[in-house]
């Protein structure tokens, strides 16, 4: 039975990805190079920033504060998620950005005001709802935070609760994919269905990938330990980010 591959439709035998696409994603995913900036909390409770050395110290750290039941850790997950994701566009505008997310800007209120219960519903919901496979729902439900409203931030929180099966779509996969406005418009129930498509099409991909190194494929990716793994659906996403 032939396949064809994900990427480039090309026909291929056992699996659905060719080797030539594999290996493009796999040097993209090992040159992945956005900064690993993180927050954590001083004994006063200020916002200090700090930088991991890998992938997976990053992703477990968001990952357990975003699922954890206490609205502290949730609270300074989702500020850590928002200063990582504007760190790019450097430390003080990052951490401006976090503020207004706990603050409230122009009128709208933040994290603060929004109170702990409403913080841990919102958060343990669309965690629920994305462990579930209703990754629509996840996301929506994370849209209703204030300045978590567009695709392009409320996809980050998505993600690290669960990369596994989440990945971003923010600005510079959408110059590839062209999929729904990432920064404008909120996250409505069409877009909110675009993005499950596009994290299953992410994860597909994953799978394959795993599925090739099950068959002696030299396809895992290297972390900047030089620690190896199989594919998350997040890893397709940062391939495909890194490869712009
Ligand atoms: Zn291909």
């Amino acid at each position: 039975m032939s396949k064809t591959c994900l990427i480039c439709k090309e026909p291929t035998n056992q699996l659905s990805i060719c080797e030539t696409c594999a290996h493009e994603l796999l040097l993209a995913r090992n040159s992945y190079t956005y900064p690993l900036a993180y927050l954590r909390l001083s004994k006063t409770g200020e916002g200090i920033p700090g930088f991991f050395t890998t992938s997976m110290q990053l992703d477990k750290y968001h990952s357990s504060l975003l699922r954890s039941k206490n609205p502290n850790d949730i609270f300074l997950g989702l500020s850590s998620v928002v200063f990582w994701g504007y760190f790019i566009f450097g430390e003080a505008y990052s951490l401006n950005r976090t503020k207004w997310l706990q603050s409230g800007r122009d009128g709208q209120s933040g994290l603060v005001a929004l109170g702990k219960r409403k913080l841990i519903h919102i958060v343990g919901s669309a965690t629920q709802h994305i462990v579930n496979g209703r990754i629509d729902l996840g996301i929506k439900e994370i849209s209703n935070i204030q300045e978590l409203g567009q695709i392009s931030f409320s996809s980050k929180i998505t993600s690290f609760i669960e990369p596994k099966s989440c990945g971003i779509y923010d600005k510079v996969i959408h110059d590839q994919f062209k999929l729904m406005a990432p920064n404008q418009g909120g996250v409505t129930r069409p877009k909110a269905n675009k993005y499950m498509d596009y994290c299953q099409y992410l994860k597909s991909i994953a799978i394959e990938l795993n599925k090739g190194i099950n068959l002696g494929y030299p396809w895992k990716w290297t972390d900047k330990n030089s620690s190896s793994y199989n594919w998350r659906t997040i890893d397709t996403e940062r391939a495909i980010y890194s490869n712009r």
